[in-house]
């Protein structure tokens, strides 16, 4: 590994389980890659913490609140690490030259912007934040094709497919492609009635049997609304129609999607259950890398288990679909109204089936808009939270 092929990587989210991962497998390669930019939202003293064992040029928290904190922090630890604070400021070093590799791991809309950034500038994009395609796809997909990035999806399923086909230039059809097949893992509430969820705790939906992940992305799978957001992020990434991609309960996580192609071969990517594995897949692409995770025990595991999603326990799946297929903002509208009735469900204040209720709340009554720029996108956002946290504030 010579230094000539040095990478710099700014790592948005740091502080988050996806940043934790991207800076495990970036310090087993010290002479390959270099976390050159680390940014927060608002944790500071976790960024300082991290600052001090990467030495990043730059770190950024997103809450200008605490910028004087971070300065000050830096300083006392004596590292030449510079400070910054505020959006602008994420967006700005997201295209700068400080980096060559951008991870965003930002969690929620909040992260479209420096994600937009990064594909302007036409930098690799390691994308994790799903949410920015959901919201945005097509503006996403188009600037990073104009600008010539390449988007690397950090979702393990997303990842599986990618590998799958091997390239993601390949056009679906011009691969034979017939159709992806996503896995699920049914969350931590799988096999449960509508009933039974009623009662269900943040701490319960949190708990995820195969993962560790952030708070908003567990309770997501816990609603299976983060399928139903993988589902719309496959379809633009991969640019197929939604028709033609399937949703599989899998509950061992070990295969991690599948490709079915026109010829009835069915390709799939295994693996552990750690994202190490797709961060690595996107830092090194072509190229494999260590990642830290052992290979599978397939004798010790036994078996591999298939089954249908519950769509009348878990009504978000469906509502997603019914968002991809209206198109234009509605995509838009499900996401924003998901993060505030997530946000709300975690402090507390609505149970857990009152998730899809607000996200189907705000989808019939917000009329679809065409979509074409990124204004009327945000404004849809803006209006999707606005009707959802007054909803809220009803119950
Ligand atoms: P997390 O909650 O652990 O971390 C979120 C990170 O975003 C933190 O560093 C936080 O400081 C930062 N952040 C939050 N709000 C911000 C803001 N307004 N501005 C700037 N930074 C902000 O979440 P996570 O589990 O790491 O997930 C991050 C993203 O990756 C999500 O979009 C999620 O859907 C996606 N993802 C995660 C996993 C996983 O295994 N954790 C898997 C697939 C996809
Ligand atoms: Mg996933």
């Amino acid at each position: 590994e010579a230094a000539a092929d040095l990478r710099r990587v700014a790592v948005f989210g740091a502080t988050g389980s996806i940043g934790a991962s991207t800076l495990d497998v970036i310090a087993r390669h010290p002479l390959r890659y270099q976390a050159t930019v680390l940014a927060a939202g608002r944790q500071v003293q976790a960024l300082l913490a991290l600052c001090r064992q990467h030495r990043p040029a730059h770190a950024v928290i997103a809450d200008e609140t605490l910028y004087a904190e971070l300065r000050d922090g830096l300083r006392e630890a004596g590292l030449a690490t510079q400070a910054h604070a505020g959006h602008a400021a994420l967006d700005q070093l997201a295209a700068s030259d400080a980096c060559d590799t951008v991870v965003a791991a930002i969690v929620g809309a909040a992260g479209l912007s420096s994600t937009l950034a990064a594909a302007a500038a036409g930098k690799r994009i390691l994308l994790a934040n799903k949410e920015s395609l959901v919201l945005a796809g097509e503006l996403l997909t188009r600037t990073a094709e104009r600008a010539g990035a390449e988007i690397i999806p950090i979702d393990s399923e997303h990842s599986a497919i990618f590998q799958c086909l091997r390239s993601r230039d390949a056009s679906l059809d011009g691969a034979g492609v017939r159709r992806i097949l996503l896995t699920a893992s049914g969350g931590p509430f799988r096999g449960r009635s509508r009933a039974e969820l009623q009662q269900v705790t943040p701490a319960q939906a949190v708990a995820h049997p195969k993962w560790s992940m952030g708070p908003k992305i567990s309770v997501d799978s816990a609603t299976l609304m983060n399928k139903g957001l993988e589902v719309i992020e496959a379809h633009h990434l991969f640019g197929i129609p939604g028709e033609r991609i399937e949703v599989l309960v899998h509950p061992q996580s070990l295969v991690h999607s599948l490709v079915e192609f026109v010829d009835g071969s069915t390709l799939a990517q295994m693996g552990l259950p750690d994202m190490r594995t797709t961060l690595a897949v996107g830092l090194g692409w072509p190229q494999r890398i260590e990642s830290g995770v052992s290979g599978l025990d397939l004798l010790a595991q036994g078996r591999l288990d298939f089954e249908a999603p519950d769509t009348d326990a878990f009504p978000c799946l469906a509502l997603a679909w019914q968002a991809m297929r209206a198109g234009g903002t509605a995509p838009a509208v499900l996401n924003a109204a998901n993060e505030e009735a997530v946000s709300a469900f975690l402090q507390g204040r609505i149970g857990f089936l009152t998730i899809p209720t607000l996200v189907a709340n705000a989808l019939s009554t917000l009329p679809t808009e065409p979509a074409d720029t990124l204004e009327v996108l945000l404004s849809a956002d803006q209006r999707a939270r606005q009707l959802t946290l007054n909803a809220i504030a009803a119950t």
